[in-house]
């Protein structure tokens, strides 16, 4: 304990500020007043020992205060919390610092992503997962690639480090992390141009550079970084450095105290296609996988991969949780694991080894993972060798970066699932004369024109006993984009719902004790912390992330349509009698008749191609927005072409958001709206979109 205070009072010292920080408490189970990383500690367990609120009185949970969000649109981020200041990364990276005693904010940071994003900008949501703390500081990535040092009680810019090529198609929407004095940060993109991924660990108090790992290989030519590069590459076939390869860290990056590793979980492939990107096959390492690496130099210590060859866009990008438990009878240092393959995956720390996987929803891709080769036994004809397949889980995955949470007391991991198939077709591509665009969304296999219908995608949340992989029990869930879940030692769990419905579940057993209906779709998880003795429950209201941009009905069903629905943070506690302000019911796009358009098939179809590569990624597959961006069947602006030209090609609105599409012409504008009528007439003449 001396020690530990001795840390805790050098590091004050050096710091400038006057919230105390002791790194002890990142891995300590038992102090649950802060929620100082973004799965609270190192561990990413999202438990907390807290039990003032509890299933026994949970039924008393009622709204504190709540504060509204002016200006913000998706809101996914996982808040922090250092005594009693409350810190979350809202859209665009805009970071807030709400001091949780007074009820106001503290300090605002803008790092005007818009503005720094340029082209970029046709690729981003403005989504941000969270953010990072350290002796003071609080760490903030933005959508074009920077991370940011932010004096914690000052909210000054302590420094900046660009962590991308500017021209690049990376970008950030993961949270940082801090250990060890230093902060590392990774990236996504690998949908919109040749990427290959990467982490970067940073000096946390000065910004310098430590080191930075490469998840696949590069040119041979170029000459290998790397050992464990070299040895990836002889897992690759073709040109494949041509394409990046992909396998980005976009979202699990888990710090363990134990072993100093640092837990990757990489990307899928870009493309996604194998036969474009590695023709022949191989298992294309380090993609899919889970990479640890000495948390001190970068350097490769083991890795394991759940899918070897991917070619579904399957990641192993969902969180990695540590934990100590018993797996066939021996205490176990484990981390665990369930990506968008649909497995549940127990690995040893120590050496990598897999303990255990097995499927926790519907799989037809794959049989099971064969436990003496650790691989994955496929089914025949799931890499749509034929030119197209239909399997389950598609490219939304099993589960997605919405966190589970495992809680030591319950020995359960609360785990937010969905089932919804994906559908491949290459038959239409020439493998070997596939060429990227860079900033448009191609994967090498058909993509996003089509909607999402509401219908096909279930999802739930589920106790998940990781020592039998068996659920000890599940409840549905509405629709399929429901947040990640946080836990307590009250026997509780917590997660919000895509219909705005926020649920406190008992533990052991999962019956529904208590919920709050927020009037917004709930897709950021939530925290829990102490202030002067008594515990919160806070939580972001917000519809975000890849289903709020991209879902078409399968997201729209909700009614949670753009810039229409305020943005609010929610804080709660027991006998808590405040209430939200009003707030306008869900509502469904109108989508306008326009008789007057005459509608012309070809251009339709021309504009379809357009759409699927340009506009899907935020107005939504078969223009059906999913609340990230207007829906466009609704829009008067897209039956004006001088106005609609001004808008995509020139540019008219990008101070708000809507990027530009230069590269693009007149026709290709033509063509877009006579798709965007012709999908507006057919939701109309199918009765759903008018309501
Ligand atoms: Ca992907």
């Amino acid at each position: 304990m001396a020690t530990r205070n001795l840390i805790a009072t050098t590091l004050l010292v050096a710091s400038s500020v006057s919230i105390a920080f002791d790194p002890d408490e990142l891995t300590d189970n038992n102090d649950g007043r802060n929620w100082l990383a973004y799965g609270r500690t190192h561990s990413e367990q999202r438990y907390s020992p807290l039990k003032e609120i509890s299933a026994e009185n949970v039924d008393r949970l009622g709204l504190a205060w709540s504060m509204e969000l002016p200006g913000e649109t998706h809101l996914v981020s996982t808040p922090l919390v250092v005594d009693g200041i409350l810190f979350f990364a809202g859209s665009y990276s805009k970071v807030w610092a709400v001091d949780t005693r007074t009820q106001k904010v503290k300090w605002t940071l803008d790092p005007e992503t818009i503005k720094h994003a340029g082209d970029k900008l046709r690729i981003l949501w403005g989504t941000s997962r969270g953010l990072a703390y350290w002796n003071g500081k609080i760490y903030a990535a933005t959508g074009d690639g920077r991370l940011i040092a932010i004096d914690a009680e000052s909210g000054e810019e302590v420094w900046t480090q660009m962590t991308v090529d500017p021209d690049s198609p990376f970008y950030i929407t993961g949270a940082p992390r801090a250990f060890n004095g230093k902060v590392i940060i990774g990236n996504g993109g690998a949908e919109l141009g040749p990427v290959r991924g990467y982490v970067t660990a940073y000096d946390a108090e000065t910004g310098e550079q430590m080191w930075r790992w490469w998840t696949v290989p590069g040119n041979p030519a170029d000459g290998f970084e790397n050992n464990a590069m070299k040895y990836a590459a002889t897992t690759w076939k073709g040109k494949w450095w041509k394409h990046g390869g992909g396998g980005t860290v976009w979202n699990a990056m888990t710090y363990d105290p134990d072993f100093n590793h640092i837990y990757l979980g990489t990307g899928n492939g870009t493309p996604w296609n194998q036969r474009i990107r590695s023709p022949g096959g191989g298992d294309n390492l380090f993609l899919c996988a889970i990479v640890a690496l000495d948390a001190d130099t970068g350097n490769y210590k083991w890795h394991y991969q759940t899918v070897p060859g991917e070619t579904w866009d399957f990641n192993s990008a969902m969180d990695i949780v540590l934990a100590d438990i018993n797996v066939h009878g021996r205490d176990l240092k484990v981390l665990m694991h369930a990506p968008k393959n649909g497995f549940f995956y127990i690995i040893n720390r120590s050496n990598g080894k897999l303990l255990s996987a097995r499927p926790f929803a519907k799989i037809t891709w794959a049989t099971e993972v064969d436990m003496k080769t650790g691989r994955p036994i496929e089914v025949k004809g799931a890499r749509y060798p034929d030119g197209e397949v239909t399997i389950w889980p598609g490219p939304l995955g099993a589960h997605n970066w919405q966190p589970m949470s495992y809680n030591p007391g319950t020995g359960l991991v609360y785990l937010p699932y969905h089932d919804l198939s994906g559908y491949y077709n290459d038959s239409k591509i020439i493998p070997a004369e596939w060429e990227h665009t860079a900033l448009q969304f191609d994967v090498g296999v058909a993509g996003y024109q089509d909607d999402f219908p509401v219908e096909g995608a279930t999802s739930g949340l589920m106790g998940w006993d990781p020592i039998t992989q068996t659920p000890t029990w599940t409840s549905v869930n509405p629709g399929m984009w429901n947040a990640g879940t946080m836990t307590t030692a009250g026997n509780l769990v917590f997660q919000g719902h895509a219909d705005g419905m926020f649920k406190a579940y008992r533990g052991d057993n999962g019956d529904i004790l208590w919920s709050f209906d927020a009037k917004h779709g709930l897709s950021a998880s939530p925290v829990t912390f102490e202030t002067d003795g008594e515990q919160y429950i806070a939580m972001l209201a917000g519809w975000g992330g890849g289903v709020a941009a991209l879902g078409g009905s399968m997201g729209a069903q909700h009614g949670w349509m753009y810039g229409v629905h305020p943005r609010r943070l929610l804080v709660f506690a027991l006998d808590g009698e405040a209430k939200l302000p009003t707030t306008p019911p869900p509502r469904m796009a109108k989508v306008l008749a326009a008789p007057e358009f005459k509608l012309d098939h070809e251009q339709a179809i021309a504009g379809g191609l357009v759409w699927e590569k340009n506009c899907t990624w935020c107005h939504g597959p078969g223009v059906v927005a999913s609340g990230g961006a207007p829906d466009l069947r609704a829009s008067a602006i897209t039956l004006e072409l001088d106005t609609l030209k001004s808008i995509v090609l020139d540019g008219a609105l990008r101070d708000r958001g809507m990027p530009w599409f230069p590269h693009l012409n007149m026709d290709d504008v033509k063509a877009v709206q006579h798709f965007i009528r012709k999908k507006a007439l057919a939701s109309m003449e199918n009765g759903v979109g008018n309501k």
